[in-house]
């Protein structure tokens, strides 16, 4: 048998279960795997050893009295540090939130916790999610396990690197604007983000509420759907969640899905697409065709991406993504004020205003400053109407473009982000240029639709390529079949970085 670390989340389940290995030996292996790596990542917050072996312990006993056992039984896991637990801390990579304790668990967390998955460590990010390399974490940027000197991308940078170097079997992410996709299209692995409302929020710490969704990031298309068939589904303590029956993602998961049509979409497909990255698409879009799948092209002329004679890159939807997201967030944010929680200047002040402003000036990182202040602008009296307002309409006008290309075919293909990993240090004096990064995976969030990030291969550089897969609203049974199509037809999947156990 292969290591323990190398097996898939699901593999790694059934052995549990076979009692071939227990869970005490599976969280041992991925707790050493952490002791030798993690130095060399820094993919994790915080690491939770004690808790992790006292969770498969259960598990070991709940198997030797023959109990039933949940989906995940003994599966040790990752998730991103913006999800509460009630355990350890969550911090949201974020100083104004280094000690903060949550009171309760997250949906997530809940359902994670019931189905058997021990909880290894909360995952380092960009702070309030907001970011596209990790190096926007107030403690420590995230290295690449396939190249340390590169970002594994972000927000869920952590999560992405963590699963990709055998430190976790999988792990959760969230993605406002492609934080799941384009980390885990850097780290060679497969992440989703299910449409909005599919999974419940409660407890993620909000950053854009409209365009938030939890999701899983796995080895394999199969761990994904693993991981969405427990989180997934109605909340009624989340407005927001959508209550629809879930099916089971994994039983029919290896039939293809008959008369596929897959939508080459027209406007990312430019011949100024990195060569490469174009490369994997055509790849995809053969591997499709071998399949059996029927190849159309589509037009989703509002999040077509114009460049300029200068050869710089802008977009609709990135532009109406910073507007609305920065809007929600500088609402969400204010409630770090070291009162209500979070950090407290420790400077001796007379008025509550200054206790405010002192302690999230202290508190707050650089990007999630500018990003109050853009917001806070974009909602301000007389500039409401011209921007905010104006990015809802755009907004809609996105969504129904994708309304229309779910009219022709059963999910859409183009490549998740621009270019492969990138170097630490090379985007963050421009932050235009790094938000630029999302310029392939932030429609989808304004649509509110899922979207999966598939690796395919690596390189020249050796560097993990992806392409993304794009599904209607609630139809992730149907992206998931079609992204396992994919896999199997190109036989790319559980890539092994050269920094893992
Ligand atoms: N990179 C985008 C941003 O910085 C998206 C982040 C996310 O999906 N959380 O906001």
């Amino acid at each position: 048998m292969s290591a323990i670390t190398d097996l898939s989340a699901l593999a790694l389940r059934d052995a549990i279960a076979a009692k071939k290995i227990s869970a005490t030996e599976a969280a041992k292996a991925y707790l050493h795997a952490i002791e030798t790596l993690e130095p060399k990542l820094c993919a994790f917050n915080e690491v939770l050893a004690d808790r992790a072996l006292l969770q498969a312990d259960d598990v070991d006993r709940r198997i030797a009295a023959g109990e039933a056992l949940g989906l995940l039984a003994g599966v040790p896991i990752a998730i991103k540090d913006n999800i509460c637990t009630s355990f350890g801390h969550t911090t949201c990579s974020s100083k104004i939130l280094a000690n903060f304790q949550a009171p309760y668990d997250a949906t997530v967390t809940q359902k994670l916790q019931q189905a058997g998955a021990v909880f290894l460590a909360k995952a380092n990010m960009d702070e309030f999610a907001m970011g596209s390399s990790t190096e926007n974490s107030g403690f420590k940027p995230t290295h690449n396990p396939w190249d340390l000197s590169r970002v594994p991308g972000g927000s869920s940078g952590g999560s992405a690197a963590a699963t990709s170097a055998r430190l976790c079997a999988a792990a959760l992410g969230s993605d406002t604007g492609g934080s799941i996709r384009q980390p885990a299209a850097f780290c060679g692995v497969a992440g989703l983000k299910p449409s909005y409302g599919r999974v419940s929020r409660l407890g993620l710490v909000a950053y854009g509420s409209s365009l938030d969704q939890i999701g899983p990031i796995g080895r394999s298309v199969a761990d994904v759907a693993l991981m969405l068939q427990v989180i997934a589904g109605y909340d009624p303590k989340d407005s927001t969640s959508v209550n629809a029956p879930v099916p089971d993602y994994l039983a029919k998961l290896d039939e293809p899905v008959a008369g596929l049509r897959v939508g080459l979409v027209k406007e990312f497909h430019s011949q100024s697409l990195n060569p490469e990255i174009r490369a994997a698409v055509d790849k995809a879009v053969e591997a499709f065709r071998t399949a059996g799948a029927t190849i159309v092209e589509v037009s989703l002329p509002h999040s077509r991406i114009d460049i300029d004679a200068e050869g710089k890159l802008s977009s609709f939807a990135v532009a109406c993504y910073y507007i609305v997201a920065t809007a929600e967030a500088s609402s969400n944010l204010a409630r770090y004020d070291g009162v209500h929680y979070g950090h407290r200047t420790a400077e001796r002040v007379n008025d509550i205003v200054t206790l405010y402003s002192r302690s999230r000036a202290e508190g707050f990182g650089e990007e999630v400053k500018r990003r109050i202040m853009l917001g806070s602008y974009a909602l301000s009296s007389g500039y409401y109407d011209a921007y905010y307002l104006k990015a809802l309409k755009v907004r809609r006008l996105i969504r129904n473009d994708f309304d229309a290309a779910f009219k022709q075919c059963d999910v859409l293909l183009g490549p998740t982000a621009p270019e492969t990993a990138f170097k630490i240090g090379a985007k963050t004096a421009d932050p235009l240029t790094m938000y630029l990064s999302d310029i392939y995976t932030i429609s989808v969030n304004l649509a509110g639709i899922a979207g999966i990030s598939v690796p395919s291969g690596l390189s020249t550089q050796k560097l993990p390529l992806a392409v993304q897969l794009l599904g209607d609203s609630l139809a992730e049974d149907k992206l998931l079949r079609a992204a396992r199509m994919y896999e199997k037809a190109i036989g790319v999947s559980e890539l092994k970085p050269p920094v893992s156990a």
